[in-house]
């Protein structure tokens, strides 16, 4: 019996299993993917302390310091599959059917990247659309991209994408984008990037290979443009090699939901000043939750996940 399981390896959950850890909790830190979405920051330059830092190298650390404790951080790469509450306590099934115990739980699972649900999307993912620009920009040296969206993600990832591709078109439905003015200000320096505004995209479109000839392996598929709603320089094609979809991401609340969680208005885990949710001795943290203003940073995420644990360690404390 863990006295706390977090689950989730991206910031909130390290964070929350540190000071989990300090309050002497005996803790289950358990997750899909190590590193969450702080993995994909090509840069980190907002984390106090750090002037700048790759986003994989500043999870590292925060792994390292998770681990440390030894004594009381049981770390496990494995997916949640299931969780259910029984008495005061949870049952939480892991893949391979191991089931676990814990007397609360802090969800710190983050969000998934949306999709645009356009024609070819679906089709040629993996075969020139992805979802991470800074992930994956590097397979496109001196090729053409596309970067779609307005955001932090799609603007960090144009300018990120700059540096290695010949050409980037940056796609975006307004004429003003959200993301920092600092990333803007760096995308507009960017002599190879071309920004398409006031435009959708409505296909990605690649090409059909035509079946091998015997004895040889298909070519496989791949992108080749891009379809907007309306046309740009004379046409509503663009050629592209390659299309990063960076349009913002859905909270994964999955597995709160399943057990009864309240979510706010936008689906985003419903919690209170303490992080805690309406479901006694369930805690949430980072990019989930409606906590934040909704705002998602390293800084923000680490923020919900103190108080969360600290909630966690009260509550447990009350119960004695
Ligand atoms: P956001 O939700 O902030 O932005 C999504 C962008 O995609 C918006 O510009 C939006 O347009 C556009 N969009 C959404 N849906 C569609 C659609 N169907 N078709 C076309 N465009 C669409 O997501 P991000 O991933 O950029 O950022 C998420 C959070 O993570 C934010 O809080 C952000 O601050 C944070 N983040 C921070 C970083 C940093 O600090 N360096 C780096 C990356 C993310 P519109 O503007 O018109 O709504």
């Amino acid at each position: 019996m863990f006295d706390v399981v977090i689950v989730g390896l991206g910031i909130a959950g390290y964070t929350a299993a540190i000071y989990c850890a300090r309050y002497k909790l005996k803790v289950l830190l358990v997750g899909a993917e190590e590193g969450g979405m702080g993995n994909t920051a090509a840069e980190v330059g907002n984390w106090p302390g750090e002037i700048e830092i790759r986003g994989p190298d500043l999870m590292e650390k925060f792994k390292k310091h998770a681990v440390s404790f030894t004594d009381q951080v049981t770390f496990k790469i494995a997916r949640v599959k299931d969780i259910q509450k029984m008495g005061s306590e949870f049952e939480l099934v892991l893949e391979g059917d191991e089931k676990v115990m814990g007397k609360t739980v802090i969800f710190a699972t983050g969000s998934n990247k949306r999709h645009l649900g356009i024609k070819g999307e679906e089709e040629f993912s993996g075969k020139g659309v992805t979802y991470c620009a800074t992930c994956d920009a590097f397979f496109y040296r001196n090729k053409t991209v596309a970067v779609i969206g307005g955001g932090d993600s799609a603007v960090e990832g144009a300018a990120i994408a700059a540096q290695v591709a010949a050409k980037v078109y940056l796609v975006h439905r307004k004429n003003s984008f959200r993301a920092e003015p600092y990333w803007v200000e760096k995308v507009k320096e960017k002599k190879n990037v071309e920004f398409v505004l006031e435009r959708n995209i409505v296909e990605v479109i690649g090409d059909q290979p035509s079946p091998a000839a015997a004895g040889l392996r298909p070519a496989s598929k791949k992108v080749t443009g891009i379809k907007l709603d309306q046309p740009y320089n004379g046409s509503d094609t663009i050629a592209v090699d390659g299309v990063f979809i960076e349009i913002g991401s859905n909270p994964a609340v999955e597995l709160p939901k399943k057990l009864g969680c309240a979510l706010d208005t936008k689906g985003f885990l419903q919690v209170d000043e303490a992080q805690r949710t309406n479901i006694a001795g369930i805690f949430g943290a980072g990019d989930l939750t409606s906590a934040s203003n909704h705002f998602a940073q390293f800084t923000t995420a680490a923020g919900e996940a103190t108080v969360a644990a600290n909630s966690a360690f009260n509550y447990l404390q009350a119960g004695k």
